[in-house]
């Protein structure tokens, strides 16, 4: 199974809805990768609005 990624939250799952916001409207054409562990504590997390731990793609198309 293809990593998807969701164009709302950008989290990366395996599956065909995303597990975080239910969104439906994934895709496959991402790039970047940002790892995030502790949402409170990471810029990166603030900066793109994450609040669960997880995988995120950088830029979704
Ligand atoms: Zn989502």
């Amino acid at each position: 199974m293809s990593e998807k990624v969701c164009r709302d939250c950008h989290l990366i799952s395996y599956g065909h809805t995303c597990p975080s916001c239910k969104a439906i409207d994934l895709s496959d054409d991402f790039s970047g990768l940002a790892i995030i562990l502790a949402p409170k504590d990471s810029v990166i997390a603030k900066i793109m609005k994450i609040e669960k731990k997880g995988r995120y793609a950088l830029r979704v198309r």
